[in-house]
């Protein structure tokens, strides 16, 4: 039997596409999210939840489970070669989330998982690949493989959510401009024996950053710039050597719970929207994670989207050019704000080291910039 033509189907179960399949359960609408995998990544990549997307949770019933299982992180810590430059509070950032939600994206998932079960039974099709896409008279054609075996559907719209190298991008002809950066980092989780407590900290030394942020469970993720003291196949031995001998703080390399190197890229789509197809966040922009902001980039894409579709779907037509527009811009403005993260914890030579120590003491210092900065940090522009 022929399957029903679905009003929406998301393909990518990642944490953009499980967001956009609970706003479309909360309209009524049908749809289904698929998965290729068979079953949830272990891996941990993001860790910040920010203020605009807490807001956002609130239509699905995702805040209070969320602010349940993460860890409030309500201010910054800067330090320099010979100790602290100034700390960043995030009070300023909202008056109801004063604060950067650590959670790992894994755990993410699980509760955005459990919530699209509750709200729309059955939507999730986990081990469903999207092969082909097809544009038919009132729809699109989509073929997919479901453990191997080929099953074919039909929706009126279809939204890419499935990452940066998305099969939906390419299936639309859409090239993906961008680069990859010359800076590698490496991070690894561990139990949290410092006294920085829900405080994060970054450390500027001449030889790299050195970022950490604490984690639920009295855990800490220590990133640090490789700069020329690391390879990608270091040991935890090595990365907790290395945060040893730019921040002074001992980390118990032996208790490493993930290891994990990582380079950084920025792409962004020409066109988000085209036809009845809609890309959202990674599969329409990559930002650099330094900065933590690709995931709440692409959760505040579903939160646009959201009521676009149901208007196109009840009328026949949306403003399909401003939703392009306002989150092409939003991931632009992200992707500067990470460029500039980057670049204040590339490696310096002490001359560079000195004088950048200099304006990071002043900005931090300044009443004017340092709530522009937390606002900045805490994603209130996008
Ligand atoms: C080290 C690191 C740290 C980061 N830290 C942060 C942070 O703190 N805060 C933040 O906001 N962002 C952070 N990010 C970025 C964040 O991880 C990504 O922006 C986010 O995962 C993007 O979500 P997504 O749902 O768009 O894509 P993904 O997470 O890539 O999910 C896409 C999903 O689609 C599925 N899929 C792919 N192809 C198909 C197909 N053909 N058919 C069906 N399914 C398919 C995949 O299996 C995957 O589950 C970090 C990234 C890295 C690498």
């Amino acid at each position: 039997m022929a399957e029903p033509m679905l009003d929406v189907l998301i393909v990518g179960g990642g944490p953009v596409g499980l967001f956009l399949g609970c706003l479309l359960a909360k309209r009524g609408l049908s749809f289904r999210v698929l998965e290729r995998r068979g079953s949830p990544g272990q891996h941990s990549r993001a860790i910040g939840i920010h203020p605009p997307a807490l807001e956002a949770f609130r239509q699905v019933g995702l805040t209070e489970p969320l602010l349940a299982e993460g860890l409030r992180i309500t201010r910054g810590l800067v330090t320099g070669e010979n100790g602290p430059l100034g700390e960043l509070g995030f009070a300023t950032a909202s008056a109801e989330f004063p604060f950067i939600l650590s959670l790992p994206q894994r755990d993410t998932e699980a509760v955005l998982r459990r919530r699209l079960a509750e709200l729309a039974p059955g939507s999730f099709c986990a081990g469903v690949e999207l092969l082909e896409l097809r544009e038919e008279a009132k729809g699109l054609h989509v073929t997919t493989s479901q453990n191997g075996r080929p099953l074919e559907l039909r929706a009126r719209y279809v939204i890419g959510a499935d990452g940066w190298r998305s099969r939906v991008r390419e299936a639309l002809g859409l090239p993906y401009p961008g680069h990859l950066y010359p800076d590698k980092y490496l991070m690894g989780d561990f139990p949290d024996t410092t006294p920085l407590g829900h405080t994060a900290l970054v450390s500027l030394t001449g030889g790299g950053v050195v970022e950490s942020f604490p984690l639920p469970r009295q855990g800490r993720r220590w990133v640090v710039h490789t700069g020329d003291q690391l390879s990608g196949a270091a040991s935890a031995l090595e990365l907790t050597e290395v945060i040893a001998r730019r921040t002074g703080l001992h980390v118990p390399a032996a208790e490493c719970r993930m290891l994990s190197a990582f380079e950084v890229r920025r792409h962004r789509v020409p066109e988000m929207v085209r036809g009845r197809a809609v890309l959202i966040g990674d599969a329409a922009h990559v930002v650099s994670p330094i900065g933590g902001q690709g995931m709440n980039l692409g959760w505040l894409d579903a939160a646009t989207l959201a009521p676009l579709l149901e208007q196109a779907l009840a009328s026949g037509g949306a403003d399909w050019q401003h939703f392009e527009r306002t989150r092409l811009r939003s991931a632009r403005i992200a992707g500067h704000q990470a460029e500039l993260n980057m670049a204040a914890g590339r490696p310096a030579g002490a001359r560079a080291q000195r004088w950048r120590e200099r304006l990071i003491e002043k900005v931090l210092l300044s009443p004017t910039a340092e709530p522009l900065l937390a606002q900045a940090f805490t994603m209130r522009w996008l």
